[in-house]
């Protein structure tokens, strides 16, 4: 008997079009395509891979010309099973998206053609750093080379490996400056085999389970019949760090595997995996790894352990929400609060909340852990959405450290040449190096310096193309724009008034990097942030010859800041805690705290007590006495009141309609149309309240200037309303103008 073989089949495409298109079957195309696989058809003038969703004999519709056939059919079996397939309608629907769309995220870029890519082709400098930086200096102010400088500071600053395309994408130019820098041989194209990332790090097999604590026991024993009855429930696990989270997972994973199910486990950096799959590996023989660094044939082999149920575990960040795993018995998000859970491009998701869908769809139960939880987890937990789990003490003797508070102000009432250095942190860094522990030193700031301004007309040097302040670089001497990457010379006289002098304001890790060096002339200082770290292996690369205590301080930036843990690290300083407090956004203030928090935590995980030293111009701000006493709760009740009051989340929902252009006007025009119209369909402010139209905090990007409308929905159901109205406006692009639509954002700048 002959195959069934459909006449025509529904494709969804990477289109924010918001529906599917008809392609016929061709009598001689094999294999013949199923609901669930990839196909490649012509879509315009493009050949695109889409998804088949539907296989029919007959038309629904009357065809306006001739149906477009398909003109491949990539897998011979669908790639997305059921469940996969419930997670992209929910996508299409709570993010307003395009099923294609969708799908496109749930297959984590498996809607592209290269399907078993190993090499690929790079770009890299030709010639030496210091000659490179010569260059820059002496052509990057010229109108000519900008562009050429721009990509050359993107080689030579911003980590990772750059395909040319990478580059067009990233800075939003054509391939013009990139070829004549390879013709003028400043910069040349390597092939390198596609950087393997290989799931198997050599864990020491240690099969000693250690015997739970009391408060382990009981989050165990919450959550534990859920996955032996095969139902879904979400709990949060709120244990501060140190508290043996990890091991609670563990033992839950080891009584999925008891009943023959499979495990998912999201973290929140791809940084952070390698560390958990070691301490997974030390438990479990087979464990699988997915993220967006690794290539389609790694992501393939990975797919095809799990479906092949030769590993029942996963690990990764955001994207391994979407493995291909049947029977999945557990779902775990390590640091739910983290914001990188949340995609900030198109379907902007946010991996946690479509974690509790999977978890619904597969029937089982769902751990959110952290150390401070979200106020809209915690808010859920209060309305009994969620179990609600404590774990407030450390394991073992490891005590929280000792928090202490330094005035900025007083510091630099002193006048002293290294104000950001407190005498306090001074006194306590030496200690630790004669006792020969470890530092880690924080600031949220890379660079020399802070914005530069005018002390006579207060002109701050901003990007030409961005609304942002430059930034000093002192090893470039150069203003280096963290948006765009452009570049000036520093100034001496004011461009503005030609009167006063260019003061800087604040410090960058480059700056105390070099204070340190000069303060503590024998200690062996390391500076980790996205100038210093080009690869991959530096940053583990220097995580590890820290950890082999090769390193007696570390400088950085967030890259220091997240669930690293070293025993021998006894004083953390936060240079400036205010850098994060005066943003236009109403979660700067949890932000704020849950960065401080995080720091601490990094100090005195081993047997040596820690010490945190807290620099800030603010010492009085709650968030800092809150962050001082290691106090979660009164933070989350402050933060609470003050959301309600306003009605932000968790007590109402946000939707964020921003747009784009060159022409401001242009813009303008669009966005007042827009706001009018939905202030008529939603009336009652009561339910739904319109904010805006304002310019984004930060107005423009690459000389496109940005506009957005915030949304709140106060009452159930009035969300979907509010979105099914915006949809539309993804799709009808007016006079070029980018339409971003941002369901639950999380940045507002
Ligand atoms: P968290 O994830 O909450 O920050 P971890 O799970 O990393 O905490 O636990 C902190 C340390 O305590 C780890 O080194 C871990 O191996 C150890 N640990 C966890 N649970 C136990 C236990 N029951 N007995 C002994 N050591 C434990
Ligand atoms: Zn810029």
């Amino acid at each position: 008997m002959s195959e069934y073989r459909p006449k025509y089949a529904s494709i969804a495409i990477n289109t924010p079009v918001d529906r599917e298109f008809c392609y016929s079957v061709p009598s001689e195309l094999t294999p013949v395509p199923t609901v669930g696989a990839r196909v490649q058809v012509e879509f315009g003038t493009r050949t695109e891979v889409g998804v088949c969703v539907g296989i029919s004999d007959e038309l629904d519709f009357k065809p306006r010309g001739k149906i477009k056939p398909i003109l491949r059919v990539i897998d011979d079996q669908p790639w997305m099973s059921d469940s996969l397939m419930k997670l992209a309608e929910f996508i299409k629907e709570h993010y307003a998206t395009s099923l294609g769309e969708a799908l496109t995220a749930v297959l984590t870029g498996e809607l592209s053609l290269q399907k078993s890519r190993r090499k690929i082709s790079i770009l890299k400098l030709a010639k030496s750093t210091d000659f490179i930086e010569a260059w820059i200096n002496e052509n990057g102010a010229n109108n000519k080379y900008e562009k050429q400088a721009k990509v050359l500071n993107v080689l030579l600053h911003v980590p990772g490996e750059y395909t040319v395309q990478n580059i067009i994408s990233k800075l939003d130019i054509s391939s013009s400056p990139i070829e004549t820098l390879i013709k003028n041989g400043l910069v040349e194209k390597v092939v390198i085999d596609a950087p393997i990332v290989s799931p198997i790090i050599e864990g020491e097999p240690d099969l000693s389970v250690p015997t739970l604590i009391d408060q382990q026991r009981d989050a165990f024993n919450t959550i534990v019949p859920h996955v032996r009855s095969r139902s879904f429930r979400t709990a949060l696990l709120h244990g501060i760090t140190g508290s043996g989270k990890t091991e609670v997972y563990l033992h839950l994973i080891e009584e999925a595997l008891k009943i023959g199910r499979g495990s998912i486990v999201l973290v929140p950096e791809i940084a952070l995996t390698p560390q958990m799959i070691r301490v997974f590996l030390q438990r479990f023989p087979a464990v699988a790894v997915l993220h967006s660094m690794m290539t389609e044939a790694e992501k393939r082999d990975q797919k095809l352990r799990l479906r092949e149920k030769e590993a029942r575990i996963v690990i990764g960040p955001r994207s391994a929400v979407f493995a291909p795993m049947d029977d999945v018995g557990l779902i775990v998000v390590d640091e739910e609060h983290e914001y990188t859970y949340k995609q900030e491009n198109t379907p902007r998701y946010n991996a946690r909340d479509i974690a509790i869908i999977r978890a619904q769809i597969e029937n089982c139960p769902i751990v959110l852990g952290s150390a401070t939880p979200s106020l809209e987890s915690l808010h859920n937990s209060q309305i009994g959405k969620y179990d609600y789990i404590s774990m407030p003490r450390r394991i073992g003797s490891s005590e929280l450290p000792f928090v202490e508070v330094v005035d900025l102000a007083n510091e630099m009432a002193m006048q002293r040449r290294y104000n950001f250095l407190s005498r306090a942190l001074v006194a306590n860094v030496n200690a630790a190096l004669e006792e020969k522990s470890q530092t880690i030193l924080f600031l949220n700031r890379r660079g020399y310096t802070g914005q530069m301004h005018c002390n006579v007309c207060g002109h701050v040097m901003t990007c030409g193309s961005c609304s942002i302040a430059m930034t000093r670089h002192k090893k470039i001497n150069r203003m280096l724009c963290h948006y765009c990457y452009s570049n000036i010379p520093v100034p001496v006289k004011c461009p503005s008034c030609y009167r006063g002098d260019m003061k800087s304001l604040g410090v960058g890790t480059e700056h105390i990097e070099e204070d340190i060096a000069t303060v503590f002339p024998n200690a062996k200082v390391v500076r980790m942030d996205s100038d210093t770290m080009n690869k991959k292996e530096d940053y583990e690369n220097v995580l590890d010859s820290f950890r082999e205590g090769e390193i007696d301080i570390l400088v950085g930036t967030q890259m220091v800041a997240k669930g690293l843990d070293f025993p021998n690290v006894t004083v953390i300083g936060i240079i400036n805690a205010d850098s994060a407090m005066h943003h236009a956004d109403f979660r700067a203030t949890e932000k704020t705290f849950f960065l401080l928090m995080q720091v601490a935590g990094r100090s005195g995980r081993g047997i040596k007590p820690g010490k945190v030293i807290i620099q800030t111009f603010q010492p009085k701000h709650p968030i800092i006495k809150y962050a001082v006493n290691h106090d979660y709760s009164s933070f989350s009740s402050f933060e609470m009141q003050f959301r309600k009051k306003l009605a932000y989340p968790p007590f109402a929902k946000l939707i964020r309609v921003e747009l784009s252009h060159v022409k401001e006007e242009v813009i303008r025009e669009n966005i007042t149309g827009i706001a009018s119209s939905l202030r008529e369909a939603f009336p009652n402010r009561n339910v739904v309240e319109i904010l805006g139209p304002a310019p984004c905090p930060i107005a423009k990007i690459r000389d496109k200037y940005r506009y957005q409308i915030l949304i709140k929905t106060k009452t159930r159901g009035a969300q979907s309303k509010v979105r099914e109205f915006v949809k539309p406006l993804r799709e009808k692009k007016v006079r070029g103008v980018h339409v971003v639509i941002d369901v639950d954002p999380l940045n507002m700048m």
